[in-house]
């Protein structure tokens, strides 16, 4: 029913194809997945409208929304979007026949989180996977005591700025929403980038409390405050008239030490949007897919397990996705 590129020829349509098609079935928003230029678009409300903000209104020229859990039937194809708890919107994808059940995750993570509708366990025969935390050594921590460790940090009053770097969609607004979660109430300040996603998540019921644009800000107001800013951001020019600044970086990637280390970073908070290994391998099992297809990252890790496992699986190496984080 679908082949290597996620390409399903019964209705002519690819899921997150890197380039311009005909008919595109999109799981979220990242760049990586949603692209400009595609015909027609099915994706959630969220996903469409996000897409927009992003590229423009004529991103596409046919857009059709689909409600999480509703089907649509075409060739003899059903087709349904799950909840994916990675962003605002994000989806897994089952598409179904009368023989097979096949679900494509797309990036997703299990683990609650307010800023977004929590991932839906689903059964399938079939299961295509995203593997981007798939090693044993990827087990990610609580994410409010991880924001914990900020917030007490700025409890010290040592003067200084707190420079956090987090991924522009997804990543900054949910930082937000753990900070209110574990009470932090001082206005958060953003770097520009940021600023029509979270007014979006907001319009659409997400609590974030109060947020401004850094940009008018005098140094001395933002002294012992939290400015949310892409990574690339933190460390370039733009963060140069910061004083006293400490960098902190959001990420599955900061278990790696080594990571840290390379991107000097004083305050490093294990928060991810994807699934650890232990998530990734119970989402597997839970699934009782037979047959795996292991993509979007650590693939080999995942594959060997599913062996041992006596599950049936390939790894599936897709160009043009970026590293998640
Ligand atoms: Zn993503
Ligand atoms: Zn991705």
């Amino acid at each position: 029913m679908i082949n290597h590129n996620l390409y399903i020829e019964q209705i002519d349509a690819y899921i997150d194809p890197y380039k311009p098609v005909k008919n595109a079935i999109i799981t979220h928003s990242h760049f990586d997945h949603a692209k400009p230029g595609h015909e027609n678009v099915l994706a959630t409300k969220e996903t469409i409208e996000i897409m927009k903000i992003r590229y423009g209104v004529n991103c596409a020229r046919n857009f059709q929304v689909i409600k999480y859990n509703d089907e649509i039937i075409m060739n003899n194809i059903r087709i349904k979007f799950v909840p994916a708890g990675h962003i605002l919107g994000s989806s897994q994808i089952l598409i179904s026949n009368k023989k097979n059940k096949i679900l494509i995750t797309g990036d997703f993570k299990t683990i609650n989180d307010k800023s977004c509708v929590s991932f839906e366990e689903t059964k399938c025969d079939f299961l295509i996977t995203e593997a981007t935390f798939g090693l044993p050594i990827f087990k990610h921590p609580n994410p409010r005591s991880e924001i914990k460790k900020l917030t007490n940090e700025i409890k010290k009053k040592d003067d200084q700025t707190f420079l956090v770097g987090a991924y522009s969609l997804g990543k900054s607004q949910r930082l937000i929403s753990l900070l209110r979660e574990v009470g932090y109430d001082e206005t958060v300040f953003i770097h520009g980038s940021l600023k029509k996603i979270c007014d979006y998540y907001v319009k659409n019921g997400i609590f974030l409390g109060s947020y401004e644009h850094v940009k008018n800000k005098k140094e001395k107001d933002l002294i012992n405050k939290i400015i949310i800013a892409p990574p690339s951001s933190i460390k370039s020019s733009w963060s140069n008239r910061f004083i006293n600044k400490k960098l902190c970086l959001a990420s599955g990637w900061m278990t790696i030490k080594q990571r840290v280390k390379q991107n000097q970073i004083e305050i490093p908070l294990v928060i991810s949007d994807h699934s650890d290994w232990f998530e990734l391998t119970n989402n597997i099992l839970n699934s009782q897919a037979k047959k795996v297809w292991v993509t979007h990252g650590r693939e080999d890790a995942l594959t060997y397990w599913c062996k041992e496992n006596s599950i049936n699986s390939k790894p599936l190496r897709f160009i043009n996705r970026e590293e998640g984080n």
